[in-house]
């Protein structure tokens, strides 16, 4: 007979190192006050407001149905990946093969694998600041020492020179996101071609996570048309709508490739088995006035809030990236926001610097309004009592 341990407590002693090295406060600590608040105005949350399109509801039901419930190829059903190449061909004009694309769980299982299958101890990954949240911590979790580039005084854009500066002999990768996380910034062709210069002098890779791609309201360049040795990573769950679905993909060099689906072996198994036959019927799926409202609601946000606060107008994705008023941190102003229950993000969550904060604009229009409004007269009471 088993038995269970005396004191499950000790076990609490033995967690390993490594998971000290991440820290989740910063997300919580707003989830939590979420939680405390009565019917706040909410522009904190990073996903679409739309439902998931109906032949792809209908598809996972008939995949259940239909008993395609197993573990699948590690690498992915052969139709999807064949659906996937031909999408990134149209997209980027890379002709991808088979063994260039793994289907994953979502691009977090994505950029988990990438990171794990290219990452050793003490390796230096550079990371444009601010940046999504995750990568950091992957970067700090798996031994490798985040670099940050600093683009607050770049409308948040890379200089190739800046980026040359960081680069050591214990340069890895760099880890790109267009359109960005909080930031909305859409790098262009040019950027991207003087960053692939730098990049392929110094033998760097480059992660590109272009899970926004289709929100993009400017032309959208993907870094894989540039630069060869780029892992790129893309996803389901903002373009439809499928954030708990996990399903997404990655494409890049043969080798690369080839290592993640290794530790997919043995970590994930396969990306949902439903979720990827009902992501063949995506291609059925018009998005173009998911699109075009959020593109109305960044012009809506933007024609607000840009006379009350500081922001480089956002390219893509559904975020807006502002600097607090005069004499607040982003925490301080957050936390007057909170007081007034309004929920958005401290930009400290998404950087090394603590002076902005993000919005999410996927919310209803009327709910819009009223929470760009009340930033407007924070920022006006807070800059009266500076
Ligand atoms: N990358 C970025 C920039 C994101 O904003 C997100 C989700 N917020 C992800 C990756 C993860 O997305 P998922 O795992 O749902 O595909």
């Amino acid at each position: 007979m088993r038995i269970a341990p005396r004191n499950p407590v000790r076990n609490t002693m033995k967690l390993a190192q490594r998971v000290s090295r991440i820290d989740s406060s910063g997300i919580r600590k707003i989830f939590d006050l979420a939680k405390a608040l009565k019917d706040p105005i909410n522009l904190s949350i990073g996903q679409p407001d739309f439902a998931v399109a109906q032949p792809v509801k209908e598809a996972a039901i008939a995949a259940i149905r239909a008993d395609k419930n197993t573990y699948t190829q590690t690498q992915g059903i052969p139709e999807l990946r064949e659906l996937v190449v031909k999408d990134e061909k149209d997209y980027t004009g890379r002709d991808y093969t088979g063994e260039q694309v793994l289907i994953t769980s979502g691009v977090s299982g994505g950029l988990f694998l990438a990171l794990l299958a290219l990452v050793d101890d003490g390796d230096e990954v550079i990371i444009p600041d601010p940046y999504f949240v995750m990568y950091k911590h992957l970067v700090n979790l798996f031994g490798g020492k985040p670099v940050y580039l600093d683009t607050y005084d770049t409308g948040f854009g890379i200089e190739a020179a800046r980026l040359e500066k960081l680069i050591t002999p214990k340069t890895k990768l760099l880890l790109l996101n267009s359109p960005g996380n909080p930031t909305g910034r859409i790098f262009p062709k040019s950027e991207l071609e003087a960053i692939a210069k730098v990049c392929a002098k110094h033998g760097i890779t480059i992660i590109s996570d272009e899970i926004y791609r289709t929100f993009s309201y400017v032309p959208m360049t993907s870094m894989a048309e540039v630069y060869p040795d780029t892992v790129v990573l893309v996803g389901h769950s903002k373009s439809f709508g499928m954030t708990g679905w996990r399903l997404g993909y990655a494409c890049g060099p043969t080798e690369i490739i080839q290592a993640m689906t290794k530790v997919q072996q043995y970590s994930f198994v396969c990306a949902p088995s439903i979720v990827q036959y009902a992501a063949l019927a995506c291609p059925t799926v018009d998005n173009s006035a998911n699109i075009a409202a959020y593109q109305r609601k960044r012009d809506l946000m933007v024609g607000i809030l840009s006379k009350h606060f500081e922001l480089a107008p956002p390219d893509g994705a559904f975020y807006l990236f502002a600097k607090a008023p005069t004499g607040l941190t982003g925490d301080q102003f957050v936390d007057l926001a909170i007081k007034n229950n309004l929920l958005i993000i401290p930009g400290s969550v998404f950087s090394e610097r603590a002076s902005h904060f993000r919005i999410c604009y996927t919310v209803p229009d009327e709910k819009l309004k009223q929470g760009a409004e009340l930033l407007c007269r924070l920022a006006d009471g807070a800059q009266a009592k500076g």
